[in-house]
């Protein structure tokens, strides 16, 4: 009988779940708002819902599929069956892996969002050959995946790997975390939008960024800045070029401390711009890496928002 697994990709926004077969191809996908404010049920029952749409279009049964892999915004339990703590979500000790194996009907194990897409593009994309490995993640908020000698940093107490809170600027912006400086702070989607704001709100031209009337720059997608950015828009360039610096500042930083092999960029606002990025990046980077941990291959993933899902599957995979 055919093998298939499920993915998805819990974020605070969207939810993203993919059917795939053994050798981790994508047959199918949906996509839907996961709307947090709604509650912890509304939210299974959405990720339910996402999942038997993806199943139908791969014309399966998701009770009949070998598993489900979830990857979650936060930080999960040992077992793989609760989701201890997700700020984006609210969610505290959250029973996902039983709720959802009540409502499918097919095995679930549940993986940290950002791990879980740093297994994706480990396993299908570098064909699980480092073996020391980062994995960034750039968007609304910065996360990161670790992998040392082999396996997943995880910590005393499961809390590595918080890339996006490591102080780059004790006198930078104040991070969400209540620190300031932090990577995110400086570098995100949000940080971005926010820099876009206060330059606006203080008297700044009225860019291409921002079409007429439309201050509300919280709502500008990765994508809008990069067609400001390929209309040469001076803003929208100068926050660009702050990102890519903190960035490879970061991730010297990580290259000093753990040499890893490959550091892999992915999220939302990589998709869209690394060809602009990756330059600088590079450049920020290897000018403060020590020569010892210089042989690294930093590059940007080609499987786009795909690589949450893909390693989802992957991870229900490992497991059935
Ligand atoms: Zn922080």
């Amino acid at each position: 009988m055919e093998e298939h697994y499920i993915g998805v990709d819990l974020g605070g926004t969207k939810i993203l779940a993919g059917v795939f077969d053994a050798e981790h191809q994508c047959l199918a996908t949906d996509k839907t708002k996961t709307k947090p404010e709604e509650g912890y049920d509304a939210v299974c029952s959405r990720i339910v819902r996402a999942i038997r749409a993806a199943a139908e279009s791969a014309g399966i049964d998701p009770a009949k599929a070998n598993g489900a892999g979830i990857g979650a915004p936060g930080s999960i339990s040992s077992d793989e069956s609760q989701v201890l703590f997700a700020p984006n979500l609210d969610w505290r000790d959250a029973p996902l892996k039983a709720d959802l194996e009540a409502q499918l009907g097919c095995p679930v194990w549940l993986g940290n969002d950002c791990n879980v897409a740093a297994t994706g593009i480990h396993r299908l994309e570098l064909e699980a050959k480092p073996n020391d490995m980062v994995s960034i993640f750039l968007g609304t908020g910065i996360g990161a995946g670790i992998i040392t000698n082999g396996v997943f940093l995880t910590g005393a107490t499961r809390a590595a790997g918080e890339v996006g809170h490591m102080v780059l600027d004790p006198d930078g912006p104040v991070c969400g975390c209540g620190t300031r400086g932090c990577f995110e702070a400086l570098a995100s989607r949000t940080a971005i939008f926010n820099k876009v704001k206060s330059a606006v709100d203080d008297g700044g031209e009225l860019t291409p960024m921002l079409e007429a009337g439309d201050h509300s720059v919280t709502r500008i997608r990765s994508g809008k800045l990069r067609r400001a950015i390929e209309a040469g828009d001076p803003l929208g360039k100068q926050v660009l070029d702050e990102t890519c610096f903190y960035t490879g500042l970061a991730i010297a930083n990580l290259c000093n401390l753990l040499n890893p092999e490959v550091v892999a960029l992915g999220g939302g606002l990589v998709e869209q711009l690394h060809p602009f990025m990756l330059p600088k990046i590079r450049d920020a980077a290897l000018e403060r890496i020590m020569p010892g941990a210089r042989r690294v291959r930093i590059m940007a993933t080609t499987l786009g928002d795909h690589a949450g899902i893909t390693g989802a599957a992957i991870l229900a995979h490992d497991h059935a």
